[in-house]
């Protein structure tokens, strides 16, 4: 049996960073991962680019049943220190947009960073093993797995979360925070399209390739109170796009999405204008103004509503502009774990250290990254909780 200061398992984002951090703490660390490559989710990041942090991260930017878990950790690795570690590797990046900071070229570059200062640092990392059973005996764990054994002073869970499977994600973490001791709070898919049932999907299906640039989109629900402006993108399931992603961590079975598709504009009061000024225009072709033709279409065949504007009600006019600016559209699910970007809920935060990550229910136990009930917005928060998580954790270890 071989024996480390540090059996981390899970070599991710959050794995990997606690690794190397332990390794400068000098512990020996060895990372164990059931995959042929560490960190596949990187590899897959940002379209193959990575957005590896947001410049605005803040605990706003999370969604978890214990808000103010995450500042500490986000305090001590910033935006910043990460940053400066991708200047360091000589990497290429920019801000596409909101803060989003994405590698130029490959995501790759980021995976051998995290690579080079695991071996820098004399950590082990041994792929394609399999843990089977864990088990404490006397303060120290031992991993059975189904190639050599591996026992550990600490142990770190590393595993995330079980979105996309085929990547290799599983369940396994929140499996053994169960066995030593942990609550769940429920899991879910998070940043994933949403999709509609059949007559529904009918139409949309119509619009598939569709995308409108600034949309605002929330709820049908006072209590949740999240809006966003981004993009919209309708395809052949349903609705995606960074806006869709984004207020799927919100929404819930049996709530509309209200979708304003000119947040700008008082569709209502354009209407009017466009009623008086030109009452031989066809209602279609004001709106093709705003809209792909097809949309302009959709809404006039949807609304039951077309023909010269100049005679048409206000009460028409009214009906259009609220599909315009209030449209509510019921989804019946999501694309669930096969295309989610990240799973919500997790681990329970509050029997966990803010300070060390440490469990609070078995000693020498650490928790890290997406596995805990703290999940962020899209736009690189995901990748930054991995990182000052693991970092944390590293320095603790
Ligand atoms: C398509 C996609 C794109 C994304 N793009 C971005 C982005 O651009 N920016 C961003 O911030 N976030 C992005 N995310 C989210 C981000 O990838 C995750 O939040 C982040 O990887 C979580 O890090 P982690 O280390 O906690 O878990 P992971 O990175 O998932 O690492 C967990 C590791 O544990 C391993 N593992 C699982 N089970 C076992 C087991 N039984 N035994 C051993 N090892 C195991 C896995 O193989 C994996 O290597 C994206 C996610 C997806 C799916």
């Amino acid at each position: 049996m071989a024996h480390f200061d540090v059996v981390i398992l899970g070599a991710g984002a959050a794995g990997l960073m606690c690794a190397i951090e332990a390794g400068k703490n000098g512990r020996s660390v060895v990372v164990l991962e059931r995959n042929r490559h560490a960190a596949q989710k990187i590899r897959i990041s940002g379209g193959g680019r990575c957005n590896f942090t947001n410049i605005n991260t803040d605990k706003t930017k999370f969604i978890s049943e214990n808000k103010n878990f995450c500042i500490s950790a986000l305090k001590r690795y910033t935006p910043q220190d990460f940053i400066k570690l991708v200047d360091e590797y000589k990497i290429d990046y920019h801000e596409k947009t909101l803060g989003q900071y994405f590698c130029d070229d490959s995501a790759m570059q980021i995976i051998e960073l995290l690579l080079d200062q695991c071996e820098q640092n004399g950590v082990e990392i041994v792929k394609q093993i399999e843990v089977k059973k864990i088990e404490k005996n006397d303060g120290i764990f031992t991993l059975i797995t189904d190639a050599e054994e591996y026992s550990g002073d600490k142990l770190v869970l590393a595993t995330g979360g079980p979105s996309i499977p085929k990547m290799g994600a599983s369940s396994i973490g929140y499996i053994i925070a169960k066995q030593f001791g942990h609550s769940i709070i429920d899991i879910r898919p998070g940043l994933v399209p949403l999709t509609f049932s059949d007559d529904m999907k009918g139409y949309i299906a119509v619009l598939a390739g569709i995308s409108i640039d600034n949309v605002e989109v929330s709820v049908a629900d006072k209590k949740i109170k999240q809006k966003f402006r981004e993009a919209l993108l309708f395809t052949h399931r349903g609705l995606s796009g960074p806006a869709i992603l984004q207020i799927s961590s919100f929404w819930r079975e049996g709530k509309a999405i209200v979708i304003n598709m000119l947040p700008d504009v008082d569709m209502f009061e354009q209407l009017l204008k466009a009623k008086k000024d030109n009452p031989k225009q066809l209602l279609h072709n004001m709106l093709s103004k705003y809209f792909a033709k097809k949309l302009a279409v959709y809404i006039t065949e949807e609304t039951d509503i077309d023909g010269q504007m100049g005679g048409m009600s206000d009460k028409k006019l009214q009906k259009i502009a609220d599909m315009v600016n209030r449209w509510h559209v019921m989804p019946n699910g999501s694309e669930g774990n096969r295309t989610a970007e990240v799973t919500l809920g997790g681990v329970n935060t509050k029997e966990i250290s803010s300070q060390s990550f440490e469990s609070q229910k078995t000693e020498g136990l650490y928790i890290i990254g997406e596995l805990l009930d703290v999940t962020g917005y899209l736009g690189g928060y995901n990748f930054q909780w991995a990182w000052a998580s693991g970092y944390a954790a590293g320095r603790a270890l």
